[in-house]
């Protein structure tokens, strides 16, 4: 029997989008262009494709302008580093995304870091981490800025909770420390030197997992009535995990289908011992994109000189 509260993120997006949508009528009512974003996809890595895609049609379906570029993996450095320079110049462009990861070869850091970061709608560049670090963000970090509406639209109290999260990664993990701790938790941020991670994690009222590690949040991690957050995006093709992680309740038609099943960090038995809980797929994952698109309108009104 599951008690706990599912926490979907598909209704939070489409709230965040409704949004977007009325922001982008109120810039056409002002005589004003439509917010765009320009995606870089270097390399075929399919999964890649796949979130870009998603990205451009969830821009047109909002009224926002994008255009994809697609360059090979062959691209070096120095070439991808001159797209940006370009996109950076391009008045008409709000908001630069790089889809990672960037193929063995591109210098990720340098080239991440050559975005204009007004331009930034992905909230990765240092000097938009600094701001967020400050409390005064421009463009908070996509995947932690989707689980704050997440949190705060579901009424799910931040202020002096116990906080836990686990990873500390620049995109997710890190932010997100920085965002719950300025919205007055108390923050702990775990990673794989963790001495005792299921007894530091049992300490949190709001845990926060983003490892990259199918189902290893069991409910020995959690405290009764804790409110989790799964972060992670796992394909699982190996059957006997399958099993292990499921049992009787796998979906085997799925599995058969797609040759892998979708698994979070957190195992699914985590919802006999939380108070609430995202599922996977279907929880952070869609808010993602609609921060990206939140965040580009919020770039198109600071340049068109309608916003701070
Ligand atoms: P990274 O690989 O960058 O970071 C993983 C973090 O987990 C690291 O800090 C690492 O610790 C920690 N970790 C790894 N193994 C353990 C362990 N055994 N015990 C404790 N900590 C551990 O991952 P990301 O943050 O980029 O992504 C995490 C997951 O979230 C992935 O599954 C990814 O696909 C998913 N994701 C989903 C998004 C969405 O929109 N839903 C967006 C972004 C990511 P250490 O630093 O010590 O190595």
């Amino acid at each position: 029997m599951c008690a706990a509260r599912i926490l979907y993120g598909k209704p939070v997006q489409e709230a965040i989008l409704e949004e977007v949508r009325q922001g982008v009528e109120e810039l056409a009512a002002a005589g004003l262009r439509a917010p765009k974003l320009a995606a870089l996809l270097v390399g075929d890595d399919p999964a890649s494709a796949i979130y870009v895609r998603s990205k451009t049609r969830m821009c047109s379906e909002t009224g926002l302008d994008s255009e994809a570029f697609q360059l090979p993996s062959s691209t070096s450095t120095e070439e991808l580093l001159k797209r940006i320079d370009e996109l950076n110049h391009d008045a008409g462009v709000d908001g630069i995304l790089v889809q990672l990861p960037l193929p063995e070869g591109l210098d990720t850091d340098v080239v991440l870091d050559a975005v204009d970061p007004a331009k930034d709608v992905d909230g990765i560049h240092p000097e938009n981490v600094g701001l967020i670090v400050q409390g005064r963000p421009r463009f908070v970090t996509c995947t932690p800025g989707g689980i704050i509406e997440l949190l705060e639209r579901n009424e799910i109290e931040i202020h002096g909770k116990n906080a836990v999260i686990i990873g500390r990664s620049e995109i997710v993990g890190k932010p997100m420390a920085m965002l719950l701790m300025h919205r007055h938790a108390t923050v702990t941020i775990c990673h794989s030197r963790t001495q005792d991670l299921p007894g530091v994690a049992r300490a949190a009222d709001i845990l926060i997992v983003a490892i990259g590690r199918d189902a290893m949040v069991t409910p020995e991690f959690v405290k009764p009535g804790a409110c989790v957050i799964d972060v992670g995006i796992n394909r699982v093709a190996d059957r006997q995990r399958v099993e292990e992680i499921f049992g009787a309740d796998a979906d085997w038609q799925k599995f058969e289908d797609r040759g892998y099943l979708v698994v979070g960090d957190v195992h699914p038995a985590v919802a006999e011992v939380a108070g609430a809980f995202t599922p996977v797929p279907g929880g952070v994952g869609p808010l993602t994109i609609g921060m990206l698109l939140a965040n580009t309108l919020r770039s198109a009104r600071r340049r068109l000189g309608v916003g701070s």
